[in-house]
């Protein structure tokens, strides 16, 4: 509320002359509008009320994710608040930040008005911003930035950034800031001990709850980071570059299945990257799902010895089920208790032109208080740290250096970007159904590189259903009247999916 008052009071100021709270937009057809801007954190925000108070069309909600959409005549612009991404007719767009609400307002970043506005009145705007912000706290000279060596941190850093990535069988860390390129990595027994001889890390421990890598722990007042193995765990790689400064290191399990395997897939599967799909058939909404895990793999393990290759297969079925009865074509990756590549199973979907991409698994942590679902999906900015400075590496250095791993992620991001505000919006519906069926309110949707979704043509989301190490989420887990709750929800969110993105009834029977 006081935010508000301060906003109030710093628009009575400025409004009246072009000034830092204002945008002057010169519309295609000549006439000029202004429009209040608001400094959040530093950055300039646009109310989307007003815009289209200003502008005309309707601002309003997304039904399937709450997303703020906005219809301008035949244009629909929906903004996602969960990815920096904002989608105008399907067409995506990076406004750099994610929208926000704040105090009765959905506030869109001020770059849209740049970027997006051409595209939504059909044609050329030009946008006049006001004088710039008020007394930006003073930056740091840009050139004045000496590496220093063991240099104090400042406050407001969080020292090196520390990204952890779980895939079902590999573990990505990734370190950014003063010194990160200079870890040195070792084994020493079940723990991998990374030191940071210049700067240290911010945050503080986790769980990665992966059979790769258990535990993430700061040592050594920051200075070192110990990961503690499972025993899926098989070796680790690393990769680092100085600038950016960043460090990344790959754990690997023994499923591993380098990404090139995709030629040698299961009959259909493999030949995707490069021999004629099946066409697709006209109004058919088809949904690939994939249970988690299979054959050798097991994945987690329930207190009693359940396994979730096991759970997410028999959900899969149930999800199938309901799919198929609401008249939705459903294709597993596996049907039975099979081993399948990570990227077999990406190309399995591609092959068969799946419109989703659902992939099933159960969570596990070492607290077993841990509870409830999380839905992740494909992320610009969670792959930045490694994708766009990895990809900066690979046109630098020529050879990449990094192997598959890396191509893999630069590639993921082409691929997968047309369904960045899809995905999430597809993980908020999925997300909000699990919520209410395990009455969790703490976790939410999450953004991550999982190598299963990487190279995905569709619009595609894992959901970790439930935690299996929690004994109570288990045991709710193994009861077949659970599941078919668990399905029904999967299986609605996808449906609200379909009907919004408006796809042709399908064809009479
Ligand atoms: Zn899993």
């Amino acid at each position: 509320m006081r935010w508000t008052a301060a906003l109030l009071a710093v628009l009575l100021l400025l409004a009246p002359a072009l000034a830092a709270g204002a945008a002057e937009i010169v519309l295609p057809d000549g006439r000029t509008v202004t429009v209040e801007v608001a400094s959040i954190d530093g950055a300039g925000w646009v109310c989307l009320d007003k815009l289209a108070k200003a502008l005309g069309g309707t601002a309003g909600r997304d039904p399937l994710s709450r997303y703020p959409v906005w219809t301008v005549g035949k244009h629909r612009v929906l903004f996602s608040t969960a990815t920096a991404m904002t989608s105008v007719d399907g067409k995506l767009l990076n406004t750099g930040k994610a929208a926000r609400e704040k105090d009765g307002c959905i506030w869109i970043p001020e770059s849209f008005l740049e970027v997006g506005l051409p595209m939504v009145l059909d044609g050329p705007v030009k946008v006049r911003s006001g004088a710039p912000s008020p007394p930006p706290t003073p930056a740091p000279p840009e050139s004045s930035h000496p590496a220093p060596p063991v240099a104090p941190l400042p406050k407001e850093e969080a020292g090196i950034a520390v990204d952890a990535t779980v895939a079902a069988d590999r573990v990505r860390i990734g370190l950014c800031g003063t010194g990160a390129s200079q870890a040195q990595v070792r084994k020493e027994g079940e723990v991998l001990v990374i030191t940071l001889p210049l700067g240290r890390v911010g945050g503080g421990d986790r769980d990665l709850g992966s059979g790769i890598a258990r535990r993430l722990e700061v040592a050594g007042e920051g200075r070192n980071l110990r990961v503690l193995l499972g025993a899926g765990f098989r070796e680790y790689s690393t990769s680092s570059q100085k600038s950016p400064d960043c460090v990344a290191i790959v754990l690997e399990g023994a499923g591993q299945v380098v990404p090139s395997d995709v030629g040698a897939a299961p009959p259909g599967a493999g030949a995707a990257a490069t021999a004629a799909r099946p066409a697709k058939v006209q109004g058919q909404f088809v949904v690939a799902i994939d249970p988690g895990h299979g054959g050798t793999d097991t994945g987690a393990l329930a207190p009693g010895g359940v396994a979730e290759k096991d759970l997410a297969l028999a959900l899969a079925k149930r999800v199938a089920a309901a799919l198929e009865k609401a008249g939705v074509r459903a294709v597993l990756t596996r049907e039975g208790d099979t081993f399948i590549p990570l990227t077999q199973r990406t190309a399995l979907a591609n092959y068969n032109r799946a419109d989703v991409l659902l992939s099933l698994h159960l969570n596990a942590s070492p607290a077993t208080s841990a509870k409830g679902a999380e839905t992740f999906f494909m992320s610009k900015e969670a792959t930045d740290l490694w994708s766009r400075q990895l990809a900066e590496k690979e046109n630098a250095a020529g050879d990449g250096g990094g192997g598959t791993d890396t191509l893999s992620l630069v590639l993921w991001n082409l691929a997968q970007t047309q369904s960045i505000v899809e995905s999430s919006a597809l993980a908020e519906a999925i997300q909000g159904r699990l919520n209410g069926l395990l009455g969790t309110k703490e976790r939410g949707i999450r953004q991550a590189p999982f190598v299963v979704l990487e190279g995905a043509e569709m619009p595609a989301v894992l959901v970790e259903v439930a935690f299996l190490s929690n004994p109570g989420e288990a045991k709710q887990l193994e009861d077949p009247a659970f599941q078919e709750q668990v399905a029904a929800a999967l299986a609605a969110s996808i449906a609200d999916f379909r009907t919004r993105n408006d796809a042709p009834p399908p064809p009479a029977p």
